[in-house]
């Protein structure tokens, strides 16, 4: 395996030069328009027919292509590695249609635990009516994610998992999937493209909630796939129209300014993650931090930095409502990825939903506290969780 800096040094250059917009257009603008249009017209019957035999790809209805955003698509596949993305909706949309696309009655998906929320309530209130069983496996037990994977049809990993940020060994993992023809999709919301390249791991196709990190400023909700054009072409067949959970030009045209500033954006929530990390550590309150820099599983290594979000479990004597209460930097709040710091205690969501709660089913802590360090001073926001903290002792 090449030297993780040298890897992290080569995604980090070509993120910044994606940053310009090349086409060129007739008024030459530094940024992209935005392609407000439902639909497309045809000059001429040859050229409308030509369209629709598909010998040439051009945008018909934004259900289908959209110039603006496949201005967005294009990027995550430069950025991902891979021939092909297809942007959605939402990442429910991505993680949908993708597992619609390939799954069908009689097929079992192996899946990891601690996998994101509702793509676990998608899975558990989707699936068996339709006859695709979900197995959990503990993604962090190599060998037993492999002991599972024979006679599936599907593998459905995230690394690091939601909430609690397990790691799984993606070389070794996928090197099992590929011998027994198992398809393998992974969540790299986390991470984004710039801190794990999952295609060149193995894995068959990547997708994101690029409402997270690659918008960055929590003004919008999408999702992406990137892959071999065979495989997304696949999906583009099977579920994409259909399901119709297109991205709007408007939201393609934020995503793509939030992508010029995401390696500059990566970097800080890196270090404002690490140094919070850090001090939680030292903090005589926190029991314990669950952040992967401090994992010595063989999974860190397809890491090449780590983002912003992270958990750690306080000790008995803290009182959590308190201490929630208690923070003012910090915002409660769902999601993650923007530019502002946000917590979810996990006792406010284990109260979700009962009997479909992931958090229930893979057993996370009422102690555990999610937060998401974002791209203010470091010292406000550490002054923040040490008052909180020193408040809520009992
Ligand atoms: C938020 C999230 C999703 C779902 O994405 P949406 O854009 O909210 O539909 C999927 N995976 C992970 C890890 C997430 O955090």
């Amino acid at each position: 395996m090449i030297a993780p800096d040298r890897d992290r040094a080569v995604v980090f250059a070509k993120a910044e030069t994606l940053l310009t917009h090349d086409d060129r257009f007739d008024r030459d603008p530094v940024v992209p328009p935005i392609y407000q249009s439902s639909l497309f017209t045809f000059a001429s019957f040859e050229e409308m027919a030509e369209a629709f035999a598909g010998e040439r790809r051009r945008p018909i209805y934004s259900r289908g292509d959209n110039p603006t955003v496949q201005e967005f698509e294009a990027k995550i596949a430069a950025l991902e590695d891979a021939k092909a993305a297809r942007a959605f909706s939402s990442g429910m949309g991505a993680i949908s249609a993708t597992i619609l696309a390939f799954a069908s009655s009689g097929d079992r998906i192996v899946c990891v635990n601690h996998v994101y929320g509702d793509a676990f309530r998608f899975f558990e209130k989707m699936l068996p009516p339709l006859g695709i069983a979900v197995e959990y496996v503990d993604g962090s037990n190599t060998d037993g994610v492999i002991a599972a994977l024979k006679g599936a049809k599907l593998l459905y990993l995230e690394t690091p998992t939601s909430m609690v940020f397990d790691l799984q060994d993606l070389a070794r993992i996928t090197a099992a999937a590929r011998e027994y023809k198992i398809l393998s999709i992974i969540d790299n919301s986390w991470a984004t493209p710039l801190f794990q390249q999952p295609l060149r791991h193995g894995v068959d196709i990547v997708l994101h909630s690029a409402s997270k990190y690659l918008g960055g400023h929590s003004d919008t909700v999408a999702g992406v796939i990137a892959g071999s054009a065979e495989l997304i072409a696949e999906v583009n067949d099977r579920t994409y129209p259909y399901l119709g959970a297109k991205l709007s030009p408007f939201e393609a045209w934020l995503l793509v300014r939030g992508l010029r500033t995401l390696p500059l954006r990566m970097k800080h929530h890196e270090s404002q993650g690490l140094v919070l990390a850090d001090r939680l550590r030292r903090h005589g309150d926190v029991a314990r931090v669950m952040h992967p820099v401090y994992s010595n599983h063989p999974g860190r290594a397809t890491l090449l930095g780590f983002s912003g979000l992270f958990s750690f479990e306080v000790t008995e004597r803290i009182n959590i409502a308190a201490f929630a209460n208690s923070l003012r930097v910090f915002r409660m709040g769902v999601s993650w990825g923007g530019h502002e710091s946000l917590m979810v205690p996990a006792a406010a969501t284990l109260r979700q939903t009962p009997g479909i709660n992931s958090m229930s089913q893979f057993g996370v802590s009422n102690q555990t506290v999610r937060i998401h360090a974002g791209l203010e001073n470091v010292e406000d926001l550490w002054s923040d969780i040490d008052i909180a903290l020193h408040s809520a002792a009992g």
